[in-house]
């Protein structure tokens, strides 16, 4: 019963562990943006390549909570890349640098750009 608690324990420390000391961090200055356990698949998929009417080729991948974020700007529907869901630019909490969008519809999440980002 004692090795069953202490088994139990030793668990919740390594689920616990990789959000303490692993984070996607901007590429650009290292600032913890979110973490792995964070990651979500929207329609099917976590990494999106999606062009915009610029003709601009991103690469997204997308993550739920993602506090090290500073939103940019007003909420815009036009030309959104996942339907039923504005956009937001979303910049680097402590440089600034453009890390991809917030989107808000029957969800919220971050598409991050996957090369201004490191983990
Ligand atoms: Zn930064």
């Amino acid at each position: 019963m004692a090795k069953g608690e202490a088994e139990k324990e030793r668990e919740r420390e390594n689920l616990d562990a990789p959000a303490l000391d692993r984070a996607v961090i901007c590429a650009a200055c290292r600032h913890p943006i979110t973490t792995p356990d964070q990651r979500l698949e929207i329609e099917g998929a976590h990494t999106h390549r999606l062009t915009n009417p610029s003709g601009l080729t991103f690469t997204l991948r997308c993550f739920a909570e993602a506090p090290g974020l500073r939103p940019l700007g007003p909420r815009e529907s036009f030309f959104t890349w996942f339907a039923g869901h504005t956009w937001q630019l979303v910049l680097c909490g402590r440089c600034d640098a453009h890390l991809g969008w917030r989107f808000e519809g029957a969800s919220v999440f971050h598409g991050l750009i996957t090369d201004r980002i490191a983990e």
